[in-house]
């Protein structure tokens, strides 16, 4: 399938999990793609194994450097002249109590998952207007609809993007740009391991729920559908995405059963 023949696509958390693996799915696709996080080493890795390395440009990038953004969208567009699909991936999760976690651990995840995340749209977006066309796809979490322990800042930092963007489709969607938010539950990649303890330092562990959970390539491919389909939300995950209609339709057994979980 060539569903992105083509296309320009810049993927944020591209050095690992679901980032890296949408690398590996778009470049299969056709699509020339821009992969950013902050470890060039690991972006080299993954350029390296894209079915077509010549149509990779690595570009590093920290998503809470909010005035690196439209410097680094000026190379993309020099290098290929517009953008056709923002990957809102890059992220970072927490695991944590309220009582016992640094507000600069709360400031942190709102910088890197909020507010890297529209500091980028704002700078892709200009360019996206200018051709009337374009999708930007974020990826949340069912973290954006839910609400879970030890886990606060992250779910907090999901469901801003849920307001700022559907606000957004709202702004664009008449001008031809889509919005695509992505609401992964349970994938297995290095999200626990990397997610900041209450003092701020990596968790370094592998929750059990994530070890069982989805492939990153089968969430990969499913994000790609979303995308090629134009979907304006899409779930994806096991049994655990159910969770999102319980605390819909009986909130109060919902926050009886999350309470047991902390
Ligand atoms: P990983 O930890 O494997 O990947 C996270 C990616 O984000 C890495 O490429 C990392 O790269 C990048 N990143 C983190 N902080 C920054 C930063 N400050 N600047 C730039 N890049 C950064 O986890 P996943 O692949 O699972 O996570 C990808 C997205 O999926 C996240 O937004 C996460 O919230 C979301 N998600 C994941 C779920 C799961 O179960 N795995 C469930 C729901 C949502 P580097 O360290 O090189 O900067």
């Amino acid at each position: 399938m060539t569903r992105f023949n083509n296309k320009v696509v810049w993927i944020t958390g591209a050095s690992s999990g679901i980032g890296e693996a949408l690398a590996y799915a778009f470049s299969r696709e056709g699509a020339s793609i821009v992969i950013s996080a902050r470890r060039q080493a690991e972006l080299d890795r993954v350029a390296a194994n894209c079915a077509a390395p010549d149509k990779v440009l690595v570009l590093p990038l920290d998503l809470a450097d909010l005035d690196s953004f439209s410097q680094k969208s000026d190379v993309v567009l020099h290098r290929f002249g517009r953008i056709d699909i923002l990957v809102n991936n890059g992220g970072i999760s927490q695991r944590g109590a309220v009582s016992e976690t640094l507000l600069a651990v709360d400031q942190a995840i709102m910088q890197t998952n909020y507010f890297g995340t529209i500091a980028l749209t704002k700078a892709v977006l200009p360019s996206m207007l200018a051709h009337q066309s374009g999708s930007i796809v974020v990826v949340s979490s069912l973290m954006g609809y839910l609400d879970t322990p030890l886990r606060s800042a992250y779910a907090a930092s999901k469901h801003a993007l849920h307001g700022y963007f559907d606000s957004l489709r709202a702004e664009i969607q008449k001008l031809g740009i889509k919005v695509v938010m992505i609401c992964p539950g349970y994938i297995r990649t290095e999200i626990s391991l990397n997610a900041l303890n209450p003092a701020g330092e990596k968790h370094a562990r592998m929750d059990r729920s994530q070890a069982k959970g989805m492939s990153a390539e089968r969430c990969a491919a499913k994000i790609l559908d979303a995308v090629a389909r134009g979907r304006r939300e899409a779930f994806i995950g096991g049994l655990e995405v159910l969770a999102v209609y319980l605390k819909r339709l009986l909130p109060g057994l919902y926050a009886r059963i999350v309470s047991r979980l902390a």
